[in-house]
This record gives C-alpha cells, structure tokens and sequence, in this order.
C-alpha cells in the first residue's frame, strides 16, 4: 500500500498550544517534549520520577514554554489551565521495570488513564494514549494488524503491563463513545534511540552496553525470537501525527517498523556496528517472551501518511554514540 502523502509540519498543529506530557521524564515522553515545544507548543511535563530522568528535560528546563511538575498521575493532578492535547505516556515500559513495579504499572494504566481521560473532558482536549504492542500477548498472526485481539496471558508475569495497556484501551474507547472524548491509541512497537536507560534491561541499551564495555552479549533463549525496532525520531513523528490528524478521533494506530529482526541478528548487527567480535552469552528466555512481533503498519501508512524513514543501521549508531557518552567512554561528545 502507497504512503498517503501529507505535508505535516507540527508548528501548523501545535505552534500557539497547549500539551500536556505524562511520562515527560521517560525516554519517549522526554523527546515529545521537545518536539513540541520546537513547534511552538506551550508544554506542561508531569512526572514522578519513578523510571525516567531529568536530565532527560535538561534542554526543555530552560525553555519558557516548558514547564514539570513532579507528581504521580495515579494521585489526584489539581492542574488549574486547560489543554488543547494530551499526551498520556507515564508508565514503566521496560519489562525489567515492569516487573518491579508491577502494581505501579496497572495503577498508572488503570487509574492514571482515567485521571487523564476526565482531565481530557474538563478540557475538551484531543487525548492520546500511549498504549503498546503488547495488547497482542505473544500474537498467533503475523505481522499483527489493528483488527488482531491478540493472545495474552492474563495471570503471566508480563499480564500487569500487558493487561492493564489492554485495559486503558477499552477505558479510553468508552470515554469516546460515552461522552464523545477525541480520543486516539497509539499501539507502539519496540522503539529505541539516545536517551534510554542504560540499565533499563531492554535488549538494545543491553547489548549496546555490553559490546561497548567487551562483554559478551546476553541472548535470551535461542535468539530466533523476533522484534522489529523503531528509531525514536520516527516515533515521535508518529505520535504528533496521530494527535494532530483533522480525522482520527476514536482510531487506534500501529506506530512501529516492519522490518522483523532475530534476536541473534540483531546481537551480530550491534557487535558490528560497535566494532567488536559478537561474543554470545546464552541466558534462559524469560517466561511469556512474545516469539514473534512485527507490526503491520499499513493503517498508519493511509490515515497518517507515515512510516519510519530511519534506517536500522543510522539509528544504532547515533545511539551507540549516546551510550558511549553515558559510559564516559573516549572519543564521542554527546550529540543528544
Ligand atoms: P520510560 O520508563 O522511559 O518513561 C516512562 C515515564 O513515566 C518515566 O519517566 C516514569 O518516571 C513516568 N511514570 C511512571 N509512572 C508514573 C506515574 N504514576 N506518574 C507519573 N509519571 C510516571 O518509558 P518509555 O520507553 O519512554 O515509554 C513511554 C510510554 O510508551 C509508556 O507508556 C510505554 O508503555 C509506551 N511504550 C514504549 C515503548 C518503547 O519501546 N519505548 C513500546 C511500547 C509502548
Ligand atoms: N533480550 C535478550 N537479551 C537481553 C535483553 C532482552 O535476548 O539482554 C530479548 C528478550 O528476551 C526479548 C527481546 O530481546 O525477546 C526484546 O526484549 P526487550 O526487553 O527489549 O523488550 P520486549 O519486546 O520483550 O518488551
């Protein structure tokens, strides 16, 4: 299917407005920030601080658009001003974080969305939710389109993220056919680029991080498991477009690559990139690790006019290079 062409330029949505970002201190939250407030966007970021950084907002702290206030969405926001936009990305996203804060997890889904649902309302504001490719469990369709319902574990060790992105799904189309909410979903694949978490435990800032220090990298399982992997920038392009399209409200919209990677290849493609002999390290595949996954994107592609643009390739490097300067390694300055 052909991209729909769409001149989208995000002063044209956004310059003169007012978003609201949860999860503005995370990985994501932190580069939509700054995109918006690029364009022109008055931008409140809310955050606990329980995974993200704010280091990460060390550019938009300086902004006069920009302004955070560290809170947990779960708790009551008494947010006196209106917004034309909301963002709801608040929530670990990692599994190794997931897992630790698991009940945080299906708290921030459950009772942040709705937090942010009724803000949308009082607000009349365009709401977008940043839900996930895990709502298709360890998905039985390949690649996995919008219509596909999944095959999840509800009791696993992964359901407390997976469950509760699924829930604030439904809660989030209940608000648009309850009460007309414009609301929109974003199911985001596997996403990666500076600013990650060094010790988030995803595979990319792992392997990166091992190559980088001379340690083998930790394969889970056998490695034939897949992911395909979405540079940041493209992301947020995504995302903005979502918000900012006249004819999305009510629509959920795969935003990923459908370039399907193996673990193992993906191993070999950072030992190269890094300039080091791919020194493999086989650990015990977690338990309800999706085997397959790669989105089909051809809905984002005629309602949103978008794909990634970033080759593989490009992307890692650039994050290679973020890495290098978090591990204080010699010979990168920090581009982020
Ligand atoms: P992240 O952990 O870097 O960012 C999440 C942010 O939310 C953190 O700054 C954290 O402190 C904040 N947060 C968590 N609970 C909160 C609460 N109760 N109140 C206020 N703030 C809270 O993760 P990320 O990779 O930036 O993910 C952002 C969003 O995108 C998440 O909703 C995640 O589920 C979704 N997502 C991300 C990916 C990916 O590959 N990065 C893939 C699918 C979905
Ligand atoms: N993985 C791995 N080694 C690692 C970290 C992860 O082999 O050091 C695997 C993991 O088992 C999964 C894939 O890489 O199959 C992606 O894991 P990640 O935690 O990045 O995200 P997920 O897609 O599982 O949410």
């Amino acid at each position: 299917m052909s991209t729909v062409a769409w001149e989208f330029e995000p002063g044209d949505y956004f310059r003169g407005k007012k978003a609201l970002v949860t999860g503005a201190a995370g990985f994501l939250g932190s580069h939509l920030v700054d995109k918006l407030l690029a364009a022109g966007c008055r931008v409140v970021g809310v955050d606990n601080l329980s995974t993200g950084n704010l280091a990460n907002l060390r550019a938009a702290l300086k902004n006069p658009l920009f302004s955070f206030i560290k809170a947990d969405v779960t708790e009551n926001l008494v947010l006196e001003e209106d917004f034309d936009f909301i963002f709801h990305l608040a929530s670990p996203a990692s599994p190794v974080d997931y897992r630790r804060l698991s009940i945080e997890t299906m708290l921030v889904n459950g009772l942040g969305t709705k937090n942010l649902l009724d803000l949308a309302l009082e607000s009349q504001a365009v709401f977008l939710l940043a839900s996930t490719s895990e709502v298709y469990g360890n998905p039985l369709v390949h690649p996995q389109p919008e219509s596909y319902w999944g095959n999840v574990n509800p009791i696993g060790p992964r359901a407390c993220y997976d469950e509760s992105k699924r829930f604030a799904e439904a809660l989030t189309m209940e608000y648009h056919r309850r009460y007309g909410c414009d609301v929109r979903i974003a199911r985001i694949f596997n996403t990666y680029g500076p600013r990650m978490r060094l010790n988030d435990g995803r595979v990319v800032p792992n392997f990166i991080s091992q190559a980088l220090r001379g340690e083998p990298l930790t394969v889970y399982g056998n490695g034939r498991q897949t992911r395909s992997f979405v540079y940041v920038a493209d992301e947020i392009e995504g995302l903005l477009r979502l918000a900012a399209a006249p004819h999305a409200a009510g629509e959920v919209v795969n935003l990923g690559n459908p370039e399907e990677k193996s673990i193992l290849e993906f191993a070999q493609l950072v030992a190269r990139l890094v300039g080091v002999e791919c020194v493999i390290e086989y650990k015990e595949l977690p338990p309800d690790d999706p085997t397959r996954r790669c989105p089909d994107i051809s809905k984002a592609q005629k309602l949103l006019g978008w794909q990634p643009k970033t080759p593989l390739e490009e992307g890692l490097r650039a994050t290679i290079a973020f890495f290098k300067q978090e591990l204080r390694l010699p010979g990168e300055e920090n581009k982020d």
